[in-house]
């Protein structure tokens, strides 16, 4: 495999910094950027490293039309919707994905996935009790414990602990049910799903819902909880003191709850915080530039802090080094005076904008 050498007469925005015509090679392992020396620029424009979305079921094809979500997750289990689960044109859904600069996913599945298969960082799902046996998980999979109801305690802790080098996400206070749950109040978990599939509870109660993680071990930013909507400043400062990430998906939890995860108070306590899309069980799309301008309109989040979320926040979770491992986009435009005047521009009109997609030698589509 050859190295990739990019020259960009432009910029190159890389972690909050700005690079006046940079030199990028992107090998299979390494990169290097550097300012151009003379004049042979292969490229013209303003560069961002390709997005990460951080959470996505991609085997769910069609939305579930049911906000309440226990019942949501009653359909799911009696199949009454998305009777065929699975990977059926998922190839046509990435290459629309890669197509608009997402070129990394991370998604959610139930396959044991041995070969690497560019641009998906797959998880393998766990569901499961106290009996259940540790599942052998491939080298080159992460791990996803579904949540605190589908997956008991003394489970999540000895996969924990069995699986230390691998990074982790788990959804975790996606809904007031949940808290109640974990604070042993009555719940429809116990109360409606339970029941449907003959289980009883084996995880016990704890005084504030986040004491769960402290108690299965689940520490580090290489274990992130997915969408921490219901929490309360108890969870915010277990989190921040466990260093765990955040990954939220702000139109799935607006689809279920109208609101979404309290960005503003995870920043401010310095907690690694990702974007995700979620499925198309309960989000309108994949595409990850409506999450971004949703959380920059709604909850006036940095413009600058929301491109580090979609990319250098993100990789953190799967302990990637380079920022650059999942490609480039190149805006072919000329850029603004200031930096943030053109990540403005091209975070609102990102799909409409003339652009290439440089992809690193290790994707083979
Ligand atoms: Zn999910």
């Amino acid at each position: 495999m050859t190295a990739k050498k990019i020259r960009i007469e432009g910029y190159l925005f890389l972690e909050g910094n700005i690079l006046k015509n940079p030199s990028i090679e992107l090998g299979k392992n390494y990169l290097t950027i550097k300012e151009s020396e003379d004049g042979h620029f292969t490229h013209k424009g303003f560069a961002i490293p390709g997005l990460i979305n951080a959470h996505t079921h991609l085997d769910f094809h069609k939305p579930i039309n049911e906000r309440d979500f226990i019942k949501w997750i009653v359909k799911i289990i009696k199949e009454e919707v998305n009777p065929k689960r699975g990977y059926e044109n998922v190839d046509k859904k990435i290459e629309g994905l890669i197509n608009i600069g997402v070129t990394r996913i991370y998604d959610i599945t139930r396959n044991m996935v041995t070969e690497s298969n560019d641009p998906i960082t797959p998880f393998f799902e766990i569901i499961g009790k106290d009996s259940t046996e540790i599942p052998e998980i491939p080298k080159n999979m992460m791990i996803s414990l579904h949540a605190p109801y589908s997956v008991s305690q003394n489970l999540a802790k000895r996969i924990v602990e069995r699986y230390r080098k691998k990074s982790f996400v788990m959804h975790f206070l996606e809904t007031e049910e949940e808290q109640k749950f974990l604070t042993g109040k009555n719940n429809r978990f116990e109360e409606v799903i339970y029941p449907i599939i003959s289980r009883k509870r084996e995880t016990e109660s704890f005084s504030t819902p986040s004491e769960f993680l402290i108690k299965i071990g689940y520490r580090g930013i290489r274990k992130a909880l997915v969408h921490f909507v219901e929490v309360t400043e108890k969870d915010i400062e277990i989190v921040s003191r466990l260093k765990n990430s955040v990954i939220v998906c702000p139109r799935s939890n607006l689809f279920f709850s109208g609101k979404v995860a309290p960005i503003k108070n995870l920043m401010n306590r310095g907690i690694n915080v990702a974007i995700g899309t979620d499925g198309l069980g309960s989000s309108p799309n994949l595409n990850l530039w409506e999450e971004m301008r949703l959380l920059f309109l709604l909850e006036r989040i940095p413009i600058a802090e929301i491109f580090k979320m979609v990319t250098t926040n993100a990789l953190k979770i799967v302990g990637l080094r380079n920022i650059l491992d999942n490609g480039l986009i190149i805006f072919e435009m000329q850029p603004n005076k200031t930096p943030t005047d053109t990540l403005l521009e091209i975070l609102f009109q990102a799909e409409d904008l003339k652009k290439k997609i440089i992809l690193p030698p290790h994707y083979q589509l």
